[in-house]
C-alpha cells in the first residue's frame, strides 16, 4: 500500500472507533522545539550527569542545584509553543466528548495548553510541584513558603517539580488508567516515541492482545513498528491533523 493508502484506511478506523486511545512521547514535544533532558543540558549544566540532576537523592543531596536545574528547564519549556499534532488531538477531544484517551510521556504540560484535558501523564508534569515527602497536617503548596527551593514553614517538607525521577515507579493510578484505555480502544495511536522505553511497549501489546488495531507514527524507525499493524513514517504534525480532523 502506498502511504497514501494507509492514510486513508487509518483515519477510517479511527472515524469508526468507538474508542480511540493516543500515546505521545518525546517526538511531538521535539516538533515543537523542546529540547530533550540531553539537549538542555547544555552550558554549566552539562558537566552533570542526568542522575545527578533527576533522581530523589540528588535532590536531596543538592537540592538548590536540582532545584535550577529545573527552573531552567522549565523557562526553555514555556518558550515552546503547541504544533499541529497537540492541537489536532485537542481539536478531536472537544468535537467527540469521550471518545479519546490521551496518554503521554512528555512532562512540558503542551498538549495541556493546547487545550486536551483528562491527559494521563505517566511522567509527571514539570510545571507542577509536589512534596518530598510525605505531607504532613502543616504543608500546604500554596501556603507560605521559605527557602530555595521552598520549602513548608511549618515542617521543612521540599517542594520538589512533579516529574517521575529516574528511579522512581510511574503513578499507580495513572497508569492503571492507560492500562485500561489500551484495553478497552479499537484504535491505538503511538506517536512520536521510540517504543524502547517501558510503558510505550507494554501499552501496545496490550491493546493489541485485547484485539485493537495498533498504529505507528514516527519519523523514525521505532521498536514498536514489528507490533504495529500499521505505520505511518512521518511526523505528528503533518499526520496527526490528516487523521483526526474529519466531520
Ligand atoms: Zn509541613
Amino acid at each position: 500500500m502506498t502511504v497514501a493508502q494507509d492514510l486513508a484506511a487509518v483515519r477510517e478506523r479511527v472515524a469508526a472507533a468507538r474508542h480511540l486511545a493516543v500515546l505521545t512521547g518525546a517526538g511531538v514535544s521535539a516538533e515543537s522545539g523542546v529540547p530533550t533532558f540531553r539537549d538542555a543540558q547544555t552550558g554549566l549544566w552539562a558537566r552533570f550527569r542526568p542522575e545527578e540532576l533527576a533522581t530523589e537523592a540528588a535532590f536531596r543531596a543538592h537540592p538548590q542545584r536540582v532545584w535550577d536545574w529545573y527552573a531552567f528547564r522549565r523557562e526553555r519549556v514555556a518558550e515552546a509553543q503547541p504544533n499541529a499534532g497537540h492541537l489536532a488531538l485537542a481539536g478531536f477531544a472537544r468535537r467527540h466528548p469521550d471518545r479519546l484517551t490521551l496518554i503521554t510521556q512528555n512532562v512540558d504540560g503542551l498538549h495541556q495548553r493546547a487545550g486536551s484535558t483528562g491527559v494521563l501523564a505517566l511522567h509527571g508534569q514539570l510545571f507542577e510541584n509536589a512534596w518530598l515527602d510525605a505531607p504532613q497536617p502543616c504543608c500546604d503548596l500554596e501556603r507560605e513558603r521559605v527557602g530555595s527551593p521552598s520549602a513548608c514553614a511549618g515542617c521543612g517538607n521540599l517542594r520538589r517539580p512533579a516529574v517521575v525521577w529516574f528511579g522512581e515507579a510511574l503513578p499507580l493510578k495513572t497508569l492503571a488508567a492507560a492500562q485500561q484505555a489500551a484495553r478497552a480502544c479499537d484504535v491505538l495511536l503511538v506517536v512520536g516515541t521510540s517504543g524502547q522505553v517501558y510503558p510505550a511497549a507494554g501499552l501496545a501489546q496490550t491493546a493489541q492482545d485485547a484485539g485493537a488495531h495498533v498504529v505507528v507514527v514516527n519519523t523514525a524507525p521505532t521498536a514498536l513498528d514489528a507490533v504495529a499493524d500499521v505505520v505511518l513514517r512521518g511526523s505528528a504534525a503533518l499526520i496527526l491533523p490528516e487523521l483526526l480532523s474529519f466531520k
